[in-house]
C-alpha cells in the first residue's frame, strides 16, 4: 500500500502543445496602481482581457457614492459581490458581499453605491461589450475588451507600471 493518499501529477506531454499559460494572481492587489480607474469613485482590476472570446473578467471597485453610468449588455454578465454592496437604479434588490448576479442579455442598468456603503468590490465577467446609452436610450458610446486593454495600457504608463505590464492578463 502507498504511504501517501496523494494521486501523481498527469504526465506533461497529457497537455496539449498549444495550451495557453494560466493566469493566476493576487485578485485584490496590494499595489494601487493596478486598479484603472473608470469613472470618478470608480476603478476596475483587469483579471483577464480574453480577445479571442471577446470577453473580460476584473474587479469593479466604486467608492460611495459612485455611478457606473446607463449601459446596456447585448451579452449576458456574471458577478459575485465579494466587498460591500451595490444596486441598481432599475431593481428593487441589493446585491450584497457573497451574492451572485446574473445580468442577462439585452438588459439596460445603472450601477450605483449609496452613501451608506464606503466601499464595494464585485468580480464581474463581462460578455461582448457594454453599450453606454443617454436619458433616451441611444447608444453614445461603447466598450469591449480591446478598448479595456487600451485603457489599461494607457493607465500602467502614466502610473510607471509600463505598457507591457497589462499583457499578463491578456489571452
Ligand atoms: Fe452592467
Amino acid at each position: 500500500m502507498s504511504t501517501s493518499h496523494f494521486p501523481k501529477p498527469v504526465p506533461p506531454e497529457w497537455q496539449p502543445p498549444d495550451l495557453m499559460r494560466e493566469v493566476v494572481l493576487t485578485a485584490v492587489p496590494e499595489d494601487d496602481r493596478v486598479w484603472v480607474p473608470l469613472h470618478p469613485n470608480v476603478w476596475f482590476r483587469p483579471l483577464l482581457l480574453n480577445v479571442n472570446a471577446g470577453y473580460w473578467t476584473s474587479l469593479l471597485k466604486v467608492r460611495a457614492a459612485g455611478v457606473v453610468s446607463c449601459h446596456r449588455h447585448p451579452a449576458p454578465v456574471h458577478g459575485y459581490v465579494i466587498k460591500g454592496k451595490w444596486r441598481y437604479l432599475e431593481h428593487d434588490w441589493v446585491a450584497k458581499a457573497g451574492d451572485y448576479v446574473f445580468e442577462p442579455p439585452g438588459e439596460t442598468h445603472t450601477l450605483v453605491v449609496d452613501e451608506d456603503c464606503e466601499e464595494m468590490i464585485t468580480w464581474f465577467l463581462v460578455n461582448g461589450a457594454m453599450l453606454y446609452v443617454d436619458e433616451t436610450g441611444k447608444q453614445v458610446g461603447y466598450t469591449d475588451v480591446h478598448e479595456r486593454i487600451a485603457l489599461c495600457r494607457k493607465h500602467y504608463i502614466d502610473v510607471g507600471l509600463g505598457a507591457d505590464y497589462v499583457n499578463q492578463f491578456i489571452r
